[in-house]
């Protein structure tokens, strides 16, 4: 599958994570967070590819999972990994980036849903760029704060909105459909989350991913992005009956209200 020009493919493992195939610029694959093995060998094996390597985001067992699987099949892969995250790891992050294994590859430190989590931006110049967050940023939402407070969520949230527009979003689990009617609760008047939410149906009705998003579409939709926004202090503010609330304050009650929603 090729979205906007980009080799990019989401394999759907378990019930809602999508482990993305991404083919690099030299033509290596990559697969990023293969919380199952199989998935992917069955897809490679199908599509008569070779890995490459593999990226890791976070240490949670649906992300890192398959991990050995796959390098016992393909022992020549990469793992790129902090070791705290994964104990396969044979390159670090800041590696790949500074040794240019992947061009244009910026790793952010993306703490809040864990600590260790990172997300990998690759953006060399010529072709779309393209983020691979994990848990960090859903489509309409964000991950659960596991590890982290709200001051890092708000501070991740900040570094996303300041990526380039037509990043392409290529998130960890297919919760789109959720996540935009908890959006419809917090902004009814939003009329950009009815439109998506038709769309992400009518994808869902036909089995197609819902990803990836671009960070203009987030901007308009995803409240954890639009915490600076009125329409979503307001609604806040009214729910937790807060005045003056900061920002990270705003973005923890955020988070407190999806929980339970
Ligand atoms: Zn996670």
């Amino acid at each position: 599958m090729r979205v906007f020009n980009v080799p990019l493919t989401p394999i759907p493992a378990f019930n809602d994570n999508y482990i993305w195939l991404w083919q690099d610029q030299d033509g290596h694959y990559w697969v990023v967070d293969p919380g199952d093995a199989n998935s992917v060998i069955n897809h490679l094996a199908s599509n008569q590819i070779a890995l490459h390597g593999i990226l890791i985001t976070h240490h949670h067992y649906d992300h890192v999972g398959g991990v050995e699987q796959l390098i016992e099949k393909y022992p020549r892969s990469i793992v790129v990994a902090n070791p705290q995250t994964c104990s396969q790891s044979t390159m670090l992050p800041s590696e790949c980036a500074s040794q240019d294994i992947i061009r244009g590859l910026t790793v952010l430190d993306v703490p809040a849903h864990t600590l260790d989590h990172i997300a990998y931006f690759i953006n060399d110049g010529e072709n779309t760029p393209i983020l691979f967050c994990g848990d960090a940023l859903f489509s309409c939402g964000c991950g659960r704060l596991f590890e982290g407070n709200e001051k890092q969520l708000d501070h991740v949230m900040e570094l996303f909105k300041h990526l380039p527009g037509h990043t392409l979003v290529c998130c960890a689990h297919e919760y789109t459909v959720d996540n935009i009617k908890f959006a419809q609760a917090v902004e009814p008047n939003n009329k950009a989350l009815d439109e998506y939410l038709d769309e992400a149906i009518k994808r869902r009705l036909t089995n197609q991913p819902t990803l990836p998003s671009t960070i203009s579409r987030e901007l308009t939709v995803n409240p954890f992005m639009r915490i600076a926004h009125d329409s979503v202090r307001q609604s806040l503010n009214h729910k937790y009956n807060l005045s003056d609330a900061t920002n990270p304050e705003l973005i923890g009650k955020l988070r407190e209200w999806k929980d339970n929603f």
